[in-house]
């Protein structure tokens, strides 16, 4: 008879606020559920040593429940924001919790709940999650992140391409802006803080003195707002003007670009495209397929679980 014991697999994305953890089947997902860790404020709020304990605490009763209801599940995934070494999946740092320097949350965690977990980088994960959702194209994938801020994942030869040290693909800190906005990073003019949330709403008040939020701007945009068209068209160039610079080094065909930004690309398209086919090497122009996420905001979770499928159960 054949083995019908299905097999789960869970996959958690971390955010500054929001824990989003999915049981999946295969690439199917069963149940989602969020949790409001609130990761950032107890960042602020404790010493480096007691928020970490906090956090390990808030993520095990957020797993919790989830395993009990699903005794299937064989491995956890996670993908974290921050610097996390591929080898031994130490988070060296995390630029938007502070305080966190080369913690193990999947060792820490893993002791706590029995499992061998996984853990990456969250762009990592995410474009893990969109080329196993796009049918794994040969070429390999490159995933842009559109949200709070702009991250790249790098997927070739069917694997993540994280870099020696964790660090490839910071694409958001390109420079497309000569003495441009200053940087979290320390730079100024990184694309991050133009073709992200923030940055579009830095935009916006630069233009007009007021303080919108990106949602905000897209809608007065469509209603014929000039400077909110203005912003997002300056978001399609500095976008494409990235892009070009990571394709003349990666030659990678098939682009995938995701996060809430994505919602407004009819804004973007047109200048994106006339900047990407200007600044491509003539010989890539016409040969770059970019998909927008249709995966409703599920690839990083996604991503997460199916990274870790080669760990299991350790009791
Ligand atoms: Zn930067």
């Amino acid at each position: 008879m054949r083995d019908v014991t299905p097999v789960y697999r869970l996959g958690l994305d971390v955010g500054g606020t929001n824990l989003r953890l999915g049981v999946f089947s295969d690439l199917r997902l069963i149940e989602e559920t969020r949790f409001e860790a609130n990761y950032s404020a107890i960042c602020k709020q404790h010493s480096p040593a007691q928020a970490w304990q906090k956090i390990i605490a808030v993520t095990a009763e957020a797993i919790q429940p989830l395993l009990e209801k699903y005794p299937a599940i064989q491995s956890i995934g996670i993908g974290f924001p921050g610097f996390i070494d591929p080898h031994t999946g130490i988070l060296a740092q995390s630029p938007n919790l502070p305080g966190l320097l080369n913690v193990n949350l999947g060792h820490d965690l893993g002791a706590r709940l029995g499992f061998n977990i996984r853990v990456e980088n969250d762009a990592n994960a995410a474009a893990f999650g969109e080329f196993s959702l796009l049918g794994q194209p040969a070429g390999g994938l490159l995933y842009l992140g559109l949200g709070t801020g702009v991250g790249a994942g790098l997927v070739v030869n069917g694997h993540v391409w994280a870099g020696q040290h964790g660090y490839a693909l910071e694409a958001g800190h390109i420079i497309v802006e000569h003495q441009g906005r200053l940087c979290g990073c320390g730079n100024h003019g990184c694309v991050e803080q133009y073709a992200s949330a923030t940055g579009i709403s830095k935009g916006y008040a630069e233009l007009t003195g007021q303080t919108r939020s990106a949602l905000e701007i897209a809608l007065a945009a469509e209603q014929g707002d000039e400077h909110a068209r203005a912003v997002y068209a300056d978001v399609g160039r500095k976008l494409a003007q990235m892009l070009a610079s990571v394709l003349k080094v990666v030659d990678v065909g098939t682009v995938l670009i995701g996060g809430g930004v994505v919602a407004a690309w009819s804004l973007m398209s047109e200048a994106f495209y006339q900047r990407l086919e200007a600044d491509l090497i003539p010989v890539l122009r016409g040969k770059i397929v970019v998909h927008l996420s249709r995966s409703g905001d599920i690839a990083g979770m996604l991503g997460a679980a199916l990274l870790a499928e080669s760990t299991t159960r350790s009791a």
